[in-house]
């Protein structure tokens, strides 16, 4: 346990899982017991909608993360609590997806449908890879008719061992085309995802620090929140994709893997064109990026320097980004 340390300055924690916890069945190095350290209440948010919180809790488990199903927050959870909140107990959904949504309704007090020889209020529609054109073609059937059309994320790929293939973005897509509405979507980086972890605690956002390893979706969602929200550099996203993305998608703070949450983050500190971070520093001339020190730090001094030069209009973004990856 620790009072002090980044995740101290904090009431709650929303944590991701894919590339920060886990990636796939085996565990991100110093992960679970970083985890099972923090003395700050932790949701796990994914916008994973086809496995239930069970099945999430007992691989967390498995991992040595020391935690209960309560401690998780699918997308598919969230887009059920949201119907839940407008819809009259027992109301049939249209389930779209793996066996989470349908769970997740029932959860929720609403009862999922398969099929359109009911007419279904609502439609969930989330990943599942025995997902058809036929349960598509029911979803679109569905919302033509009326029933309010929710997503559980609106990812455009997921990662498989042989690339990325068509994700739940895709999906709805391809409903979209046969409809005339937009679908609400709940996972990262739209808002109720958060906003719902935050409500889980019990914690205002603003007290809430968010960690992820996706910039346009953990990171966005904590900004568009008013989360504060921390990069780890153990999954997609790199130091050159943070000095390259735009305001709206840039992290508060960048750690080398979960343990940074345990640790002190110095301050900013300016000094002409230097830019210092405990004991690395950067600053930006016309050779190029020059850095001192070879830590976390020096990547954090080197990202206030590029952004600061982005936002002062003397950089592009992609620019950043290459001089970071030269740097
Ligand atoms: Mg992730």
């Amino acid at each position: 346990m620790t009072a002090g340390g980044l995740a101290g300055r904090f009431a709650g924690l929303v944590c991701d899982l894919d590339g920060v916890v886990y990636a796939g069945d085996r565990a991100i190095a110093h992960a679970p017991e970083t985890l099972s350290a923090l003395n700050v209440p932790v949701v796990f948010a994914t916008n994973n909608a086809s496995r239930t919180p069970h099945d999430v809790g007992e691989h967390l488990r498995r991992l040595g993360v020391d935690t209960t199903d309560d401690a998780v927050l699918t997308s598919s959870q969230a887009a059920a609590r949201v119907l839940a909140r407008d819809l009259p107990s027992g109301s049939p959904v249209l389930a779209i997806g793996g066996p989470g949504v349908g769970e997740a309704l029932r959860a929720a007090g609403l009862r999922p449908v398969d099929s359109d020889g009911e007419l279904a209020v609502a439609v969930v529609q989330g990943f599942g890879h025995a997902v058809t054109a036929a349960d598509l073609a029911e979803a679109a059937h569905a919302i033509r008719a009326g029933a309010r059309w929710v997503a559980t994320n609106d990812d455009a790929t997921v990662p498989t061992e042989r690339g990325p293939a068509p994700g739940n973005g895709s999906l709805v897509a391809a409903v979209r085309m046969a409809v005339d509405v937009d679908a609400e979507v709940i996972g990262k980086p739209h808002p109720p995802m958060y906003q719902m972890a935050a409500e889980v605690l019990g914690i205002a956002p603003s007290r809430m620090i968010a960690v992820g390893d996706r910039l346009e979706t953990d990171i966005r969602g904590a900004v568009v929140t008013g989360m504060s929200g921390a990069l780890v550099l153990t999954g997609v996203h790199g130091p050159a994709d943070a000095a390259a993305a735009p305001r709206e998608l840039r992290p508060d703070f960048i750690v080398t893997d979960l343990r940074g949450l345990l640790e002190e983050y110095p301050a900013a500190v300016r000094d002409g064109d230097w830019y210092t971070r405990g004991t690395a520093r950067a600053r930006l001339t016309a050779d190029g990026l020059v850095v001192e020190g070879d830590d976390i730090n020096a990547v954090r001094a080197s990202l206030d320097a590029l952004w600061a030069a982005v936002d002062a209009g003397h950089l592009r973004g992609d620019e950043a980004g290459e001089l970071l990856t030269s740097g």
